[in-house]
């Protein structure tokens, strides 16, 4: 006699939703996807991929007006005549979006997953309806829910598309933004204000707190703000915006002491808020926190038995590869498989602006709160050989470790690349490898990495008690 497949019906189809629906396809279910915008999520369509494609463009800016100081000659030295042509930036970033969101339910339909294009909600803790015009009603025995984040907004700084944005109207844009007013100064304003930098826009990025990327690595934090302002950014510290409104052709910021900036664009990045409000969560008894974030466990359970939660709607970590773990973790437990609890200890994450920050492990912050024991040495890029002759100045590798044994506890790495300069030090945490071990480890001669070797033999040298 063969057991009816479970089956598993997955709201939204993110990183969080896709993930889990694999891995869901794969051990037998049964399985549906209700999505209304495309597979990939905002994810892939509306943030962390179009984001990163800018980028690559911006960052390729910077190297062309570097290259003066490596013995190229392009006209106009340190300010090449490199038009930037929006239109044509913005579509490749949309198609690139559209394609990868095309190979994501290529993929997950080749599993034999159903994906419904709707819009969805729950009516109990085993049916999704979906708004697909035929009511069409997925009932399941597990039900996972991963619909995400979307920009918040203020009441006095209404988006308007056209000069008043969040990211996600960016690439709508005729035209790059002449003077554009950054408003909030985390990771993503962060990333944002960079790349518009790099691009040829005058930036003012307002922040309300005294530096920029506040939650972050000081030391790294005080790098890019630095580089920020030599590349000519205006950076406002201690500076709340407290309202944005349309003049003119452009935009009147005003700050909570009463100061106003103009600009012809704002770009509000002042955070995310959960897409949990109109999903049905009451109707299905999974219980909100007070920020409206579902609550789940380290397995991703919510309240109700059978009904799970990942990604942004969790806000446990929004990262695409915290929602993607969590959603396969919610299916490894939910169809009866082994599995570990996400380890948010052992995330290495990377914020992308030029030079990069990428970190994993202990941050400095617990270490000087004294909630962790480590010894922290830091080693400048600029002795770096390889960085010397791509005319690299900023960044450094730092390294966590536990006094005595000289365990790797995390790491800091400020470098081009840094999100791939930063996985040996996630290895180490991940497989509990000592300083030692990376510092008799080969590197290549020249490299970047090279700095990684080089710090643990620091370390190494002046004995793991020491504080370098
Ligand atoms: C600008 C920016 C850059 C970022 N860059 C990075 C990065 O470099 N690296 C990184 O790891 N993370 C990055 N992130 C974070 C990352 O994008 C998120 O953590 C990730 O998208 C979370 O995935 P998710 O599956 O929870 O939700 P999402 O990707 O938000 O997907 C949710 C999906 O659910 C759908 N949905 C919502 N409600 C319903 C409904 N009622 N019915 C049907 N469908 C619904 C949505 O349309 C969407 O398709 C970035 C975020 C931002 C804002």
């Amino acid at each position: 006699m063969t057991l009816p497949r479970p089956r598993v019906a997955i709201l939204g189809g993110g990183p969080g939703g896709y993930e889990a629906a694999l891995v869901a396809a794969q051990l037998g279910a049964d399985v549906t996807v209700v999505d209304e915008a495309g597979l990939g999520g905002a994810c892939v369509l509306t943030d962390c991929v179009p984001s990163k494609t800018l980028i690559e463009s911006s960052t390729t800016m910077t190297s062309l007006r570097r290259s003066a100081s490596l013995g190229l000659q392009l006209e106009n030295g340190d300010n090449p005549d490199v038009d930037v042509d929006a239109p044509a930036l913005y579509a490749r970033i949309k198609a690139l979006a559209a394609a990868q969101s095309h190979d994501i339910a290529e993929r997950v339909a080749d599993e034999g997953v159903r994906i419904i294009k709707a819009r969805g909600c729950l009516t109990g803790p085993h049916t999704i309806e979906a708004e697909d015009g035929a009511g069409t009603r997925v009932d399941a025995d597990v039900l996972l829910i991963t619909t995400g984040a979307n920009p918040r907004v203020l009441p006095e700084a209404v988006p308007d598309h056209e000069r008043i944005l969040t990211w996600r109207q960016l690439y709508d844009l005729p035209e790059l933004p002449e003077e554009l007013i950054v408003v909030g100064s985390g990771v993503t304003g962060a990333e944002f204000a960079g790349a518009y930098q790099a691009l040829g826009s005058k930036v003012t990025l307002v922040s309300s707190r005294e530096h920029v990327l506040p939650h972050e690595d000081k030391d790294a934090a005080v790098v890019i703000e630095s580089v920020f302002r030599r590349r000519g950014m205006t950076v406002l510290g201690r500076s709340r915006a407290e309202a944005v409104r349309r003049k003119g052709d452009g935009v009147l910021v005003t700050l909570a002491d009463g100061r106003t900036l103009t600009g012809s664009h704002c770009l509000l990045t002042v955070g995310m808020v959960p897409a949990t409000a109109e999903i049905g969560c009451g109707q299905a008894g999974v219980k909100l926190d007070g920020r409206g974030f579902i609550e789940v466990d380290r397995v991703s359970r919510t309240s109700i038995p059978g009904v799970y939660a990942a990604g942004d709607c969790t806000g446990v970590l929004m990262l695409a590869s915290v929602a993607a773990m969590q959603g396969r973790i919610a299916m490894w437990h939910a169809l009866g498989e082994a599995v570990h609890p996400i380890r948010l200890s052992h995330v290495a994450q990377t914020i992308f602006t030029d030079p990069e920050i990428a970190s994993v492990g202990v941050s400095q912050a617990a270490v000087d709160r004294g909630e962790v024991a480590a010894r922290v040495v830091k080693q400048p890029l600029a002795t770096n050989p390889r960085a010397k002759m791509a005319g690299i100045r900023d960044g450094f590798v730092k390294i966590f470790t536990r006094p005595g044994s000289g365990v790797v506890l995390g790491g800091v790495v400020v470098a081009p690349r840094a999100s791939e300069l930063i996985l040996p030090l996630s290895i180490a945490i991940e497989q509990n490898l000592s300083v030692d071990q990376i510092a008799q480890t080969f590197s290549v001669y020249p490299s970047l990495s090279g700095s990684v070797t080089e710090a643990a033999r620091t370390v190494m040298e002046y004995g793991p008690d020491a504080i370098l």
